[in-house]
């Protein structure tokens, strides 16, 4: 069964390549997959060079002038020499290269460049950090970001945020319900609602009435009760909105559709990460009922649809209990076919995982579910402790 630890490109800076490759040789792994392309975040980093790790939206190598030259959006400039030299270093331990690659979450872009940013129901762009993947610049900035990172010479690119992504309020007091927080989350932007019009879905309809339920839930109307699911989402904001939803698919179908065929120009493979399973069970590992595979359309994955267009997909398996792990990736092979490379992500710690034998478990659960892979997450955020039950994991499933 193949394997990785995925690492950030602070890990490999501050402890050294040799080292961060030498303990994740140690722990069995067939692979690193390292972050190429990350977004900016505050993280505990327990045995980083800091303790707290302050990292930036940017790419980690030097991007090739003839795929940006001509596009509005080009990454912001990172550790600009972390992948010198790193395919001989992993070569030379047997380890796989995997570039994980964040794509349309960089609120320096969005910042730079508002209008390529989701636009709500009441027409404001209040998440920077959220490119839309309807925009014409956006999706030119991914296909060639996809090529960019393929072109590192990696054995796969691991696909992050590359469909549209949940609202993330940093303080709310009013009581959102599951529903309202996902209208508040869905793009009204020019490029979604012509898309949806092209399909015949009446995208004003659904803009005003997210504008009218929302509104009122603003101005103190009880929240939504209960999870969104299509039937229920139909009864609380009616048929033009769950329409506008599912139209989303297309959008994010004919991009990913794009960026696999450019990464396959470039001699590698894509590896589609839905973060559905990391939106779930994120904070706790205590994910909500729905299965990833069920709820994914709700960020606009149609897996049926990738399942044909895609080589390989990473599950966000963040949960505590080895039978909702195995539950996750057997629905999704169901969803996008069973003769596709399905990965799960564990995390072998907090939240996740409090001892060796629970993250051998869900190893061992994702392996009879029919997955091809088990990667852990990651390398400079858990504990050399934690870290240490990845072997034990890794022996379950060899
Ligand atoms: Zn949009």
């Amino acid at each position: 069964m193949d394997s990785s630890v995925f690492a950030f490109v602070e890990d490999l800076r501050g402890e050294g390549v040799e080292r961060v490759l030498d303990k994740i040789s140690g722990y069995g792994a067939a692979g690193v997959t390292v972050g190429a392309v990350h977004h900016a975040a505050r993280d505990v980093t327990p045995h980083g060079l800091s303790r707290l790790t302050v990292r930036h939206d940017g790419a980690h190598f030097t991007p090739p002038g003839d795929l940006f030259s001509g596009l509005r959006l080009r990454p912001p400039a990172g550790h600009q020499d972390t992948f010198d030299g790193l395919r001989e270093a992993c070569a030379e331990r047997g380890l796989r290269l995997h570039g994980w690659a964040v794509f349309l979450r960089n609120a320096t872009l969005g910042r730079a460049h508002p209008d390529v940013t989701v636009r709500d129901c009441f027409g404001d762009r209040g998440s920077p950090a959220d490119l839309c993947p309807a925009h014409p610049d956006a999706r030119a900035y991914a296909v060639a970001l996809a090529r960019a990172v393929a072109r590192l010479g990696v054995d796969s690119v691991v696909a992050e945020a590359l469909h549209f992504r949940p609202l993330r309020a940093e303080r709310s007091f009013v009581p959102l319900g599951p529903m309202d927080a996902y209208m508040f989350g869905l793009c009204f932007c020019d490029y979604c609602m012509r898309r949806a019009a092209d399909l015949g879905v009446d995208a004003e309809v659904a803009r005003e009435e997210c504008a009218r339920i929302l509104g009122g839930v603003l101005g103190g109307d009880p929240p939504a009760q209960g999870e969104v699911t299509r039937a229920a989402l139909t009864a609380y904001a009616g048929p033009d909105v769950v329409a506008y939803a599912r139209a989303r698919s297309e959008t994010v179908t004919t991009l990913v559709s794009e960026v696999a065929s450019a990464v396959g120009d470039e001699g590698s493979k894509l590896v589609f990460a839905d973060s559905t399973g990391g939106v779930k069970g994120y904070r706790d590992g205590l994910p909500t009922p729905g299965l990833a595979a069920h709820d994914s359309w709700q960020l606009g994955i149609d897996l049926v649809a990738l399942g044909d267009l895609v080589p390989a997909f990473a599950v966000l398996a963040y949960a505590r209990d080895a039978a909702r792990v195995a539950d996750d990736l057997g629905a999704y092979l169901r969803s996008v076919g069973k003769d596709r490379e399905v990965r799960a992500v564990l995390r072998p710690g907090y939240p996740d995982s409090d001892s060796t034998d629970r993250l051998v478990a869900k190893a061992r659960a994702a392996k009879a579910a029919g997955a091809a892979a088990v990667d852990f997450y990651a390398y400079g955020l858990m504990p050399h402790p934690v870290l240490d039950r990845i072997p034990a994991a890794l022996a379950e499933v060899r």
